[in-house]
């Protein structure tokens, strides 16, 4: 008999003690391919129950996440390193997704359009087995983003995790079944990304990818996703602009500014990295930025207090690293020593629009000043990004605001603030941020598949 060789196992690290928190056996191909087929068998069963008794099951679902609130921010802060105020949230925008897909089963009609000659109906179907592929910045609501809906609009659904952030997905699994969701319908694929997350994308039997991560990784995905003209949504990633007009509420603004790219240690896709402050108030802007930068609470995610807590890895603070070259202009903020994945909020100033920092998505707690003269050379740096997912504008004038909102090719602005994620709005990247929305009124129709029937009248 061969002897199987040890599965490649996952070691997930405490970020904020690099101590070692657990070990998961990796999902091989074997494993992945095992998953569809019974995915698939027990989609055809939830996609023939009754409407009425699934959306009371993903309730049930949501309710018995309710219950583990605090266990599932504790795991969070643990494997991912991020502040206990947002890891409730997080697990909070979980319970909230379920419920507000569960709120969608009933109301997923097809529509009947006048003919000659009959009647003619659609019926929106399920796909099937659905794949999401999750990052690790938001382990849980990203997950979440792909499998409420997927799961409300009929189909099943393998979540493969990051593998530095398997912990909560692997505890999600075990609550939906907790819940009485049907077993196989959700199932959890911890694993690296070229074996069981590519599994996943060359399956016959996936019918989806959804996929959230960097640009890099989505264009493979999406090369071969076409290949088999699999569906495909890809949520990339952004170096969102911050645009702050002379006519702003100065200190409303910056006061704002260190949190819209701090949260999360700046790991978030929307991240308000390009500062870009009109001339005039340029010198101001920064003297009030500095306090608010120098004065971030950075430390154990644990603790309430803290506003910022580590890295995700050694490779990724190595990766923010590089970015910030020495010469450059910065204002810098405070971070622990001794052992943690830190790195302190830094804001440069001073370096041409053109230069990586300025350019490059550094995911990590790293955002550039630039200054514009008039709101048409705003637009243009804004737009000068392969880029295109968020971004912010601060102007007292209402028309400035529309203008400049419907003049930056991004999928989600705001202006004075920088909220840009609601579960019951439309969600996605314009450009290199992505293909397809999520979240929003239409998020369980892009779990299906339209079919028109005609039926004669005549016959
Ligand atoms: P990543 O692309 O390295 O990995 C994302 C996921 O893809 C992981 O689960 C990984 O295992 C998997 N993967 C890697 N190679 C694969 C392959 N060949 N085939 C299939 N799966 C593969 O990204 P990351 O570093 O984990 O996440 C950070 C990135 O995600 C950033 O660029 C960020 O902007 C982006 N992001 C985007 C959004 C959004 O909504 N637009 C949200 C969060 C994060």
């Amino acid at each position: 008999m061969p002897v199987e060789p040890d599965p490649v196992q996952l070691e997930v690290l405490n970020p904020a003690t690099e101590e070692r928190v657990a070990l998961v056996p990796a999902a091989t191909r074997d494993d992945v391919d095992t998953a569809v087929a019974r995915a698939a068998a027990a989609q055809r069963g939830w996609a023939a129950a009754a409407p009425a008794d699934r959306a009371r099951l993903l309730r049930r679902f949501a309710s018995v996440v309710d219950d583990h609130i605090e266990e599932l921010a504790r795991l969070e802060v643990r494997e991912a390193g991020h502040t206990v105020g947002n890891a409730r949230w997080e697990a909070g925008n979980v319970r909230d997704l379920l419920d507000f897909a569960a709120g969608g089963v009933e109301r997923l009609s097809g529509r009947q359009i006048p003919v000659p000659g009959g009647l003619d109906v659609t019926f929106l179907e399920p796909l099937g087995v659905i794949g999401v592929i999750a990052p690790w910045n938001f382990p849980m609501p990203i997950a979440a983003w792909g499998l409420a809906p997927a799961l409300a609009a009929g189909n099943a659904v393998l979540l493969k995790p990051a593998e530095t952030t398997p912990l909560t997905a692997l505890r999600l699994a075990e609550l939906a079944l907790e819940a009485g969701i049907p077993e196989h319908l959700f199932q959890v694929l911890p694993g690296t990304g070229p074996v069981a997350g590519d599994a996943l994308v060359e399956h016959p039997g996936v019918a989806k990818i959804v996929f959230t991560g960097s640009t890099r990784v989505g264009k493979q995905i999406m090369a071969k996703c076409s290949a088999r003209v699999k569906r495909v949504t890809l949520e990339l990633g952004g170096k969102s602009p911050n645009i702050v007009f002379a006519d702003a509420d100065l200190d409303a603004a910056a006061a704002a500014a260190p949190m819209s790219f701090l949260d999360n240690t700046g790991q978030d896709c929307c991240a308000r990295t390009r500062i870009l402050v009109q001339r005039e108030v340029h010198d101001r802007f920064l003297e009030l930025l500095a306090p608010g930068i120098e004065g971030v609470r950075v430390g154990d995610p644990g603790d309430e207090k803290t506003q910022m807590g580590p890295l995700i890895s050694a490779a990724q603070r190595e990766r923010v690293r590089s970015y910030v070259t020495d010469g450059l202009t910065t204002i810098r903020g405070t971070a622990p020593e001794g052992p943690g994945f830190w790195y302190p909020p830094t804001v440069v100033t001073g370096v041409a629009p053109t230069a990586p920092v300025a350019t490059e998505e550094v995911f990590g707690p790293v955002a550039v000043v630039l200054p514009f003269e008039d709101e048409e050379e705003a637009v243009r740096l804004a737009n000068a990004t392969e880029y295109g997912l968020s971004g912010s504008i601060w102007t007292r004038d209402v028309g400035r605001a529309i203008r400049v909102s419907r003049a930056v090719a991004a999928g989600n602005l705001s202006v004075n603030s920088h909220s840009s994620v609601r579960y019951w709005t439309p969600f996605g990247g314009y450009k290199q941020s992505g293909l397809g929305r999520e979240l929003g009124p239409d998020a369980l129709a892009a779990f299906t598949e339209t079919k028109n029937v005609f039926i004669s009248t005549e016959a």
